[in-house]
Parts: structure tokens; C-alpha cells; sequence
């Protein structure tokens, strides 16, 4: 049996490996570094891929988000509701840009934000939502713009862990993830879905004016060369990042569905198991595992993170602490934030290893090894 690792980069790099590695020698040729004609391409690429009309290209993740809050104008001590469980990246830009992160619960079944929590968390000061389609699950976005569109709010999706996600609307409509708020952002980390070779990130949005200030906002606040219109930042995704997302972007479906085959082999293993909850499959969305996460209850669930990795099984805690109890935001007077979902997910979850390249002997494997410490 090959070895199980949480994300099997490099066996689904053997297998592009002469495109990418001429798309890549292509880059070092044309010496465009810096904005080459990969960038525009991917941009154009990703943006009929997901069906929105504008995708600028950034850095990273966690600058896609800071941007779209930046050009949304955002004032310090303006109130930002996101949820507490999820990767720091989410809530941090809230606080380095002097915003009020406020963190609300999610919905045990899908890990994402829960919309009567989200209701009751609007005050007069609240200017935006952060959804975060956590492990690749869609948060419930018909109900959150409804709210959102009732109060007048921004909706930034941390579309990170589920680019190409589907999600269904009750009048059988359709969108990608990240084009159903006003901004969505997106990160190309290597183990992410759409995972380049490097850090790079992309925000997509629909609003005209808005993809124009955040174009200038990654681009040292300017219009026009050397003429600076407000306070920016750089960030920009680099010319061999492009030319690699390129040639992944057209295999993105292709990864989805070997996710998806993956996830299917363990909700069979685990099926009606009183021990082990499988992720919850939404008839509103299609999930697209960038995690598999299971909830244990009366499981050791430390214990079987040990177990595991003794049989040289990777498994992961995403995330130990959720936002709420980091001591990064200790100055936000959070006492009053009680989220006992988030604290109870806290302890209860666990990831097992998904990717493309995991085969029916590795799954077994995997799952034989679950089993066999739960059911001890
Ligand atoms: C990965 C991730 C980010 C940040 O992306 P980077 O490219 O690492 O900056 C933001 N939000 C979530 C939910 C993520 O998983």
C-alpha cells in the first residue's frame, strides 16, 4: 500500500507533470514575473468557471479577504459577524483592520454559520457577514443574504476550503460558492482544492464599481500609475502561480468528484454508526470535501488522533480552539460569547485524510483502523 497522507500533492503532480512543468519553463522564458499573461488568462478562466464577472487575482487567502474589506470601506469599530469556528485567516483581517469581529455559532450538522444566530447577533453597528463554507460544505446562503438584503449588509464568502462548490436555490437556480454575496475569496494554498505550488488567492465578485476599488486596493490604492486614490496594499498573484492554477482549473472538476468518490466510501463505512456522525449532505448544496470530518460522540477522540497516527494514518483537529477563545482577541471583551455548539464541535471533530490520489486499499485501511478503535 502507498502511505496515507492528508493531501497527496505529489502523486497528482506526476500526473500533469509535463504541462506543468512547460507551462512553468514557459513562465521562466517570457521573464513576465510579475502580472504575465498567465495572470489575466487565469483570471479570465476562473471567472466563466464560477460564472462571475470579475475575479482579481491576490496573494493569498487571507489578503483576498482583507481587500474586499478594505473597498467596502469598513470603519474601525464597525461590526463584523463571523462565525468562531473556522481557520484564523477568517477573523484575523477583521481585527488588523481596528473592525469588531462578532463571533456567532454554527449549525452542528453542517459546521456553517447558523442563520438564527446570525438574526440575533445584528445590532445598529453591524456592517458585513463573513460565511465561511467550512470543509467544503456551503453555508445556507439563501437565508443568510435574506437577512443580510433585510439589514442592509455586506456579504464577504470565505469561499476558501469550497471553490466549485454548487449551491441550489428553492426556485431551482443555481450558483457557484463566492458569487452569491456582494465579494467571495478564495485561496489557492497548495492543499486547498485549487491548490497552486506556491500561496496565491483570487476574490470574485458581480459589482462593477466594487471589483474596480478592489483592483485598486491590491494595487497600492492606485488608479493611474504613480497616482494613489487611497490607502492600499501589494498583492498580487505571481506569473508561475497563474500558468500552474491554469492547467489545475481545467482538472478542478475532475478533483471534486475524486473527493467526492472518496468521501462516498466513508459515509458507506461509517453509514448509521450511534458513534460517528458522517458530514451532513445538503439537498441545497454539493459538497465538495475539501475536508472529511467526522463528529465522534462517546469516542476518545484524542485517543483515536493517536491511534491512527501509530498505524501511520494522518488525522487532523480542524480547528482545537475556535476564535472566540484566542487569545488574539482577547482585547474584544468576549466573556459574554458563550457558543456551546463551537466549543462542542471543538472536541468532537475529527479529519480524516481526503484528497484525489487516496485508493480503494488506502480507504480501506483507513476505515478498518476507525472502526476498529471505536468500536474497542
Ligand atoms: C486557507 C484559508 C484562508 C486563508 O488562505 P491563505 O491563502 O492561507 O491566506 C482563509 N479562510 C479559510 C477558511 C481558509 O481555509
Amino acid at each position: 500500500m502507498r502511505p496515507i497522507q492528508m493531501v497527496d500533492l505529489k502523486t497528482q503532480y506526476q500526473k500533469i507533470k509535463p504541462e506543468i512543468d512547460a507551462a512553468v519553463i514557459g513562465v521562466l522564458e517570457s521573464t513576465a514575473f510579475i502580472n504575465g499573461k498567465p495572470v489575466q488568462d487565469f483570471a479570465q478562466h476562473l471567472s466563466a468557471y464560477l460564472g462571475a464577472t470579475h475575479v482579481i487575482p491576490c496573494a493569498n487567502g487571507t489578503d483576498a479577504l482583507q481587500i474586499a474589506m478594505m473597498a467596502l470601506d469598513l470603519q474601525p469599530g464597525d461590526e463584523v459577524i463571523t462565525p468562531s469556528f473556522t481557520y484564523i485567516a477568517t477573523t484575523e483581517v477583521v481585527a488588523l483592520l481596528r473592525l469588531t469581529p462578532v463571533f456567532v455559532e454554527v449549525d452542528a450538522r453542517t459546521f456553517c454559520m447558523d442563520a438564527v444566530a446570525l438574526r440575533k447577533a445584528i445590532t445598529p453597528k453591524t456592517k458585513a457577514i463573513v460565511p465561511v463554507h467550512l470543509y467544503g460544505q456551503p453555508a445556507n446562503m439563501e437565508e443568510i443574504m435574506q437577512i443580510a438584503n433585510e439589514h442592509n449588509l455586506y456579504v464577504i464568502e470565505d469561499n476558501a476550503q469550497a471553490i466549485g462548490a454548487d449551491y441550489y436555490f428553492k426556485d431551482g437556480s443555481s450558483k457557484k460558492t463566492g458569487t452569491i454575496g456582494h465579494v467571495g475569496t478564495t485561496s489557492f494554498f497548495p492543499s486547498k482544492n485549487l491548490g497552486g505550488y506556491g500561496d496565491g488567492g483570487a476574490i470574485c465578485t458581480n459589482d462593477d464599481a466594487l471589483a474596480a476599488k478592489m483592483k485598486m486596493v491590491a494595487n497600492h490604492g492606485q488608479s493611474k500609475r504613480y497616482y494613489h486614490d487611497v490607502v492600499g496594499c501589494n498583492s498580487r498573484l505571481d506569473t508561475i502561480q497563474a500558468a500552474i492554477l491554469n492547467i489545475k482549473l481545467r482538472e478542478l472538476d475532475n478533483y471534486i468528484a475524486a473527493r467526492r468518490k472518496a468521501a462516498d466510501y466513508y459515509d458507506a463505512a461509517f453509514a448509521n454508526h450511534p458513534k460517528i456522525t458522517t458530514p451532513y449532505r445538503s439537498e441545497n448544496s454539493k459538497h465538495v470535501f475539501h475536508q472529511y470530518t467526522l463528529t465522534l460522540e462517546g469516542v476518545n477522540r484524542d485517543g483515536l488522533n493517536e491511534y491512527l497516527a501509530m498505524k501511520n494514518i494522518p488525522s487532523m483537529i480542524y480547528y482545537p480552539v475556535p476564535g472566540h477563545r484566542q487569545q488574539m482577541f482577547a482585547s474584544f471583551n468576549l466573556a459574554a460569547t458563550q457558543l456551546s455548539v463551537t466549543d462542542w464541535l471543538t472536541e468532537r471533530v475529527i479529519s480524516l485524510p481526503i484528497h484525489t490520489e487516496l485508493d480503494e486499499e488506502q480507504l480501506q485501511y483507513i476505515t478498518a483502523a476507525v472502526l476498529e478503535y471505536v468500536n474497542q
